[in-house]
């Protein structure tokens, strides 16, 4: 199953809030998500923990300003870079950005990841090893740190 089969599903199953034939689309570019549920944050540490060494990468969905959704990729193991490069599709208005993890334990954007983040979404994670709450920070769509508060 590819990840886009995965993605359709959970369309079918949960449309976008909002959707509707006479709506405009929502400006996907516009940042207004500030908030991420701990549940969603700590399923990023649980994937962290089992991918390492290697690195993790997942969709962030969101609902409204808040994060409530990671879509993991089934077969991503070692190169989250190369894989979330495939998404430039066109934006699903509830796509938020991404979450990789880094086996150092530097959550800091690497070059690649400042061309993720600028050409996916506006929202991103990274979170470094040991995986926890004091190890992930959130970038915007210029890799600028922001704060998402957990809810
Ligand atoms: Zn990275």
């Amino acid at each position: 199953m590819s990840f886009f089969d995965l993605f359709r599903r959970k369309e079918r199953k949960d449309p976008p809030r909002g959707a509707g034939p006479r709506r405009p689309p929502p400006r996907a570019t516009k940042r207004r998500v500030t908030k991420i549920e701990r549940e969603v944050l700590e399923m990023v540490f649980e994937s962290a923990k089992s991918s390492h060494p290697q690195e993790f990468g997942a969709v962030l969905r969101a609902e409204g300003d808040t994060i409530t959704e990671i879509l993991v990729v089934p077969t991503i193991q070692g190169d989250a870079h190369a894989i979330m490069s495939i998404y430039q599709l066109p934006i699903d208005p509830t796509v938020a950005g991404t979450v990789h993890s880094h086996p150092s334990p530097v959550p800091l954007p690497s070059h690649a990841d400042e061309q993720l983040f600028r050409n996916f979404g506006h929202t991103h994670i990274i979170v470094a090893h040991p995986y926890n709450l004091r190890t992930w920070r959130a970038y915007d769509h210029d890799a600028q740190p922001i704060t998402l508060e957990v809810v």
